[in-house]
């Protein structure tokens, strides 16, 4: 990527204004993954860069009962550093495990919701936790649930042309959270996965449970998810049996390559499993 003029807004006004003016500008949270990897664009056309490294206000963090709200620029490290209880326990594992220290005191929330190529891994932990992404062009704003920012073929759809201000992320507690990461460890990989399941039961009943499984693109089954809401806990073989088949199906009709679907198919058995033991991790 060539940039011929970097703009260093200091304001969120300043920077809605920055790309009014050049629509094709590249925003620059962190930097970590705009400039980890080989050109992030056509190398023969000079881009504008908008910073907005120097907004305060895309850094504000706030909690209430129902949610914790944080504003994009809000760094990895930054995130971790707040009180117990501020942020989910999953989302924290998640988070702890991206790159190194290094990295995550510079990389951004909002950088990792908006990556365009592939999910990053706070993707999937959010998504299925049904946070919400505020996104701001001139003065219009809007919510957006990150659910609706998977396309149909399970690859990213981010918005173009607005700025990714704030997450909303639901604090409603879950009976099993677990966040797997598979891959290389600590290093910008795009051959790494991240497998996410969380659980909630109401009188031994399973009352919501969400799986998304984020390799190459995004699987994730409502339609599984619903069928198998309701079922008393214990989850019985035959249960197991039926919606790991449904999964199955799921990846067939998907296209997803037989080695991946494989290593999901075991991650939603073993996730099943704990969830029969009252495990959490
Ligand atoms: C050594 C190393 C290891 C890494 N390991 C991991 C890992 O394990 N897991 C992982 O998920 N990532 C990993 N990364 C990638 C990266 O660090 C993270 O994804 C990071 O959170 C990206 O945030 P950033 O602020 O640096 O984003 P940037 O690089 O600044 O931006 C990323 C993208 O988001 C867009 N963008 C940024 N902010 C906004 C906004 N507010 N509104 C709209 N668009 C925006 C940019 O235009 C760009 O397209 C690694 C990187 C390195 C260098």
């Amino acid at each position: 990527m060539r940039i011929d003029e970097v703009i260093v807004p200091a304001t969120l006004s300043e920077a809605l204004s920055a790309l009014k003016r050049n629509p094709d500008a590249v925003l620059c949270a962190g930097g970590t993954e705009l400039f980890s990897e080989g050109p992030a664009g056509p190398a023969d056309r000079n881009r504008t860069l908008i910073s907005l490294h120097g907004i305060q206000e895309l850094r504000h963090v706030s909690r209430t009962d129902l949610y914790v709200e944080v504003g994009s620029m809000t760094t990895l490290a930054e995130l971790l550093a707040l009180k117990e209880g501020f942020v989910p326990e999953t989302l924290r594992s998640v988070v702890n495990r991206i790159g190194t220290f290094a990295v995550r005191n510079l990389a951004t929330l909002g950088g990792n919701l908006s990556v365009t190529d592939r999910f990053r891994d706070c993707f999937p932990i959010l998504a299925c936790m049904d946070a919400l992404a505020e996104y701001r062009q001139g003065t219009a704003s809007r919510w957006v649930n990150l659910n609706r920012l998977i396309g149909p073929r399970g690859t990213p759809e981010m918005p173009r042309g607005e700025i990714l201000t704030r997450i909303r992320i639901p604090l409603g507690g879950w009976d099993l959270g677990i966040a797997h990461k598979l891959g290389f460890p600590r290093i910008n990989s795009r051959k790494s996965s991240l497998f996410v399941a969380l659980a909630r039961t109401d009188k031994r009943a399973l009352s919501d449970i969400r799986i998304l499984y984020a390799c190459d693109r995004a699987l994730r089954s409502r339609e599984i998810e619903s069928s198998l809401a309701g079922k008393k806990i214990p989850l019985l073989p035959r249960d197991i049996e039926s919606a790991v088949g449904a999964y199955a199906d799921y990846c067939s009709h998907a296209g997803i390559r037989e080695s991946s679907a494989a290593r999901f198919l075991t991650l939603v058995r073993r996730a099943f499993n704990q969830l029969n033991e009252g495990v959490t991790a």
